[in-house]
């Protein structure tokens, strides 16, 4: 008996030339994951992905488990194999789900059919496998309103499959599918949320972090390493690039008003990222910003920082409350490290009495105050990167 995974994809949103190169997408992103998992087929028909091991050495559970956090995909499971046949179909049936359906008290048997030449309509499938579960797993009940599992069998072009574990996949659009955009990550909670949100939705990230070193640490800059590292169960891999702001930050203290020091800063960030998005050919910058969070992420100050870049800047964190950031956080599994208590460039020379509602006139005034063009290029000149990724033969 084979073992394979199965993995749905939401038809709804996909039409036209949409749909192909939607389905491309995800096949190769699956492909490239399944690759450091070991031998595999990955395939698509009939709005699903056949994911296949082609040998004993292939990394099944691995996969199932990297397929399930990979975008495009609403439902995955793993299923075993059967010939097109009753008898074979029972056989695997009695076989295969006593381990599926143990401590389940009650089940129903769902069958589908996208091969109509099969010669049994889906009620007598399910009612035949039925009888097959009753008959191999003790102290089993059929129950078709509340069941504790539902057992699937679908027959298909080729084979026939059972399946009782059906889970919900990652959702959202592969990989790739929106363009690239860059995540401006910080050390902190809501930027690595920010960056899983806008993956979702199709989007291959790059990400950028300042720096202002020795005013931050290296550890604060391992730190923000290891988030993106941590966003790879999603994204796959992730160029992490750094800035360093030192410099920058040491002119605003010398020459320029402390309330304004942090909306200085975010212009810098916002022109460097920037620069650094059209570098790297990403169409969008995506922060974790989150209305009326800080002094910073007022309507006011967002219109200023914004106004910096004629890149759309995505902010996924707008609406949400700080216990909803750390809900999500918590569940894409980056919360522990973003706690880690190190400090951000944001964090060092902070004012007293930041403007919460700032005037653009007077902050470009403070602005003049420094040489705005030579402090970029000086910034700019001080970036490298590192790439993170899970899979080390990801290409
Ligand atoms: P976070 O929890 O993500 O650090 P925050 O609530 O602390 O966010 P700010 O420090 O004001 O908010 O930063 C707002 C956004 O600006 C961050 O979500 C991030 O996108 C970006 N940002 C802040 N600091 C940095 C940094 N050092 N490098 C890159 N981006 C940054
Ligand atoms: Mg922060």
């Amino acid at each position: 008996m084979r073992e394979i995974i199965l993995c749905k994809y939401g038809e709804l949103v996909l039409k036209g030339a949409n749909r192909s190169s939607f389905e491309a997408q995800l096949t190769r992103e699956l492909r490239r994951r399944a690759h450091h998992f070991g031998a595999f087929k990955v395939h698509r028909a009939q709005s699903t992905m056949y994911i296949e091991p082609l040998n004993e050495n292939a990394d099944l559970e691995g996969m199932y488990e990297s397929a399930r956090d990979t975008f495009g995909i609403s439902g995955i499971t793993r299923a075993a194999e059967a010939e097109k046949n009753m008898e074979d179909i029972c056989r695997v049936a009695k076989e295969y789900l006593p381990a599926c359906l143990a401590g389940v008290k009650t089940f129903r048997v769902d069958a589908k059919r996208s091969d109509k030449r099969f010669p049994l309509p889906s009620p007598e499938i399910a009612a035949i496998v039925g009888g097959a579960i009753l008959a191999s797993v003790p102290g089993i009940k059929v129950d078709l309103h509340h069941p504790d599992a539902t057992v699937m069998v679908e027959v298909r072009e080729d084979k026939a499959y059972v399946h009782a574990r059906q889970e919900r996949g990652a959702g959202g659009l592969p990989r790739g599918s929106a363009g690239m955009g860059l995540l401006l990550l910080s050390g902190g909670i809501d930027s690595p949320v920010a960056g899983y949100m806008m993956a979702k939705r199709g989007l291959e990230l790059h990400a950028l972090h300042f720096e202002s070193f020795p005013y931050t640490s290296e550890r604060a800059r391992d730190k923000v390493f290891q988030l993106g590292e941590e966003l790879c169960r999603f994204v796959s891999r992730l160029h992490i690039h750094v800035i360093s702001l030192t410099r920058v930050q040491e002119e605003l203290v010398r020459a320029c008003n402390e309330d304004y020091f942090t909306l200085l800063l975010r212009h810098f960030m916002m022109k460097l990222s920037q620069r650094c998005a059209e570098e790297y050919g990403c169409g969008a910058l995506i922060t974790g910003e989150s209305l009326g969070q800080v002094a910073s992420q007022t309507m006011e100050a967002m219109a200023f920082t914004g106004s910096a870049v004629t890149l759309p800047v995505f902010r996924p964190c707008i609406g949400l409350d700080k216990e909803e950031i750390i809900a999500i956080a918590r569940r894409i599994g980056t919360y522990e490290t973003a706690i880690l208590p190190y400090e951000d460039c944001c964090t060092v020379f902070t004012p007293r009495h930041p403007k919460t509602k700032p005037v653009p006139e007077k902050v470009l005034a403070e602005l003049a105050k420094v040489d705005e063009a030579a402090l970029l290029e000086e910034a700019w000149q001080s970036l490298y990167t590192e790439t993170r990724t899970v899979y080390d033969d990801y290409t």
